[in-house]
């Protein structure tokens, strides 16, 4: 079919520079290790933390689901596809966060672009980290308000942009609670003094968080003991928690506003029983079974003291998102490619995604990894640092 030749030829210069990425299925379950292209490989590039994906309980409740209310919804939330149990879940998110509400969307991104485009006008600003994630940009780009970009985690910069804000009715700084190409976690502490100091709110956007910190995962605001100076929590319920979603977690007076304003609630069918309650179940878990964060914490120091002493940069990290910087673009590819052969599956990261020479793989361990998982993966980064001469 006649039409898309430029696409083509954008498609055909990604070749030629080497940026271009064919999928890569899994023949099995996610799980620490993985059936790619016929081999089994260990996996160290999933957001599956804490092994949710293929827990018994979120198993065993999304059947249910399935069996008791069928597999859809049949319409938005706003018409006819609003079940008691997404308001239940509701209900169970809030206090499992500490907020007076709590309000589902279909994805963290969907969240984000939800929150971000109805609750801004021109009378207002939205002063964002520049490292903020792909839904955050997204979500102010839709929006009618000042912008102002404040430098990655830099608090004079803030305070700078704060400064320069103070005729605006709603201040709004935004922020990921993690960084996810970095692992490193934002200084909400400074950033709470800041916004309180110059009457601000707060939205943190804790998908790499959601079940990773804070008290049984409640993420990076009570991490830090911030319960209650944070306006608007985002949660991802697709990465540690192992389903699919997003969640706002906030006042009664936002999700509100939201359920009459936030475009996606408002125009995109529900989740599916078998989603709602398999979260559900993964709240129960994270507050019944808290060995599953300590097991990950543990194999997080494990694996980056493990490639710390093989002599890799694994960067500014503070959590189990542990990157292996190696610069180059085409080099970081090669280096995956050298550790698919050495049955590790653990993705390259280059432009544009990251800076341009800041190429890296970016590790994730989770807490289904056994120590000799590691172990071998350890080998394995070895093997292939040497044979690039990396190391
Ligand atoms: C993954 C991610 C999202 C999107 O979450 P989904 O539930 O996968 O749509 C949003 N924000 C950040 C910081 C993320 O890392």
């Amino acid at each position: 079919m006649k039409g898309f030749e430029y696409l083509q030829e954008e498609l055909d210069q990604m070749k030629e520079e080497g940026t271009f990425r064919e999928l890569i299925p899994l023949e099995s379950p996610q799980g620490s290790k993985v059936s790619i292209k016929g081999k089994e490989v260990i996996q160290l590039s999933s957001n599956n933390y804490l092994g949710l994906t293929s827990h018994p309980r979120l198993k065993d409740a999304a059947v249910k689901a399935v069996e008791e209310y069928g597999v859809g919804t049949g319409s938005v939330r706003t018409i006819a596809g609003t079940l008691a149990m997404h308001e239940a879940f509701e209900e169970k998110l809030a206090a499992f966060k500490h907020t007076e509400a709590a309000l589902v969307f279909q994805s963290g991104f969907t969240t984000n672009q939800g929150v971000l485009s109805s609750m801004l006008t021109d009378k207002d600003v939205v002063i964002s980290d520049e490292l903020n994630h792909a839904s955050i940009i997204d979500g102010i780009r839709l929006t009618k308000c000042a912008k102002k970009i404040y430098k990655h985690v830099d608090m004079k910069s803030l305070q700078e942009k704060l400064e320069e804000s103070k005729e605006y009715r709603t201040k709004l700084i935004v922020t990921d609670g993690v960084f996810s190409m970095d692992g490193n976690i934002a200084p909400l502490p400074e950033i709470v003094e800041l916004a309180e100091q110059y009457g601000a709110l707060i939205m943190v956007d804790d998908a790499h968080a959601s079940g990773v910190l804070g008290e049984n995962g409640r993420g990076t605001v009570n991490h830090f003991g911030l319960d209650g100076r944070v306006h608007i929590q985002v949660g991802t319920l697709s990465k540690a928690i192992g389903v699919l979603g997003g969640y706002v977690a906030t006042t009664k007076t936002l999700k509100e506003y939201l359920i009459h304003k936030g475009r996606p609630f408002l125009f995109s069918t529900s989740h599916p029983p078998a989603v709602t309650a398999a979260c559900d179940a993964a709240i129960d878990v994270l507050l019944e079974e808290p060995e599953l964060m300590q097991k990950l914490w543990d194999n997080r120091a494990f694996f980056k003291e493990g490639l710390e002493n093989l002599g890799f940069d694994t960067g500014i990290s503070e959590t189990p998102i542990t990157p292996v910087l190696i610069g180059d673009d085409a080099v970081t590819h090669q280096f995956s490619d050298e550790l698919f052969k050495e049955g590790v599956f653990a993705q390259g990261i280059v432009f544009p995604t990251v800076p341009k020479g800041k190429g890296r793989i970016r590790t994730i361990v989770t807490a289904e990894h056994s120590k000799e998982e590691l172990q071998e993966a350890l080998q394995a980064f070895e093997r292939a640092g040497n044979t690039l001469n990396l190391l």
